[in-house]
């Protein structure tokens, strides 16, 4: 893996959540973007390297509304950048790790996604992405 591209963090309302992170940061969200298939809108700010993902539910069947019902707001996510999301599937699928998808499949910012079960990885959501080019 090539490094952390991203930390995916659920918030109850973007609407508050970006002003904050904003001035947490010092640095403006230069993206928002709803991904309908998986039910959430997020908001993108760059921090050196890596960026910070913000996750809010669209809808009550949203998993990040789940994730908040159950855990509250918080880190949800890590995201590693892959060269080959393709080949580093089927090397995690080979040592035991549970992909949630068997294809890559289109996730916000550009990028071909694939999650790994937080049951396999020590209760972590991990996140697999290869830039769209
Ligand atoms: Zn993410």
């Amino acid at each position: 893996m090539l490094k952390i591209e991203h930390l995916g963090i659920a918030v109850k309302e973007l609407q508050t959540s970006i002003p904050l992170f904003e001035q947490l940061l010092n640095t403006p969200c230069y993206k928002t973007e709803i991904v309908a298939s998986e039910a959430v809108s997020t908001a993108f700010f760059q921090t050196g390297d890596s960026k910070i993902e913000l996750l809010e539910a669209t809808k009550a069947e949203s998993p990040i509304a789940k994730f908040i019902d159950k855990k509250g707001e918080g880190i949800h996510h890590i995201a590693f950048e892959v060269e080959n999301i393709e080949a580093e599937m089927k090397r995690l699928a080979a040592l035991g790790f549970e992909l949630l998808n068997q294809t890559p499949k289109k996730g916000a910012d550009n990028k071909m996604v694939c999650f790994l079960h937080p049951k396999t990885t020590n209760g972590v959501l991990i996140e697999l992405c290869q830039e769209i080019k």
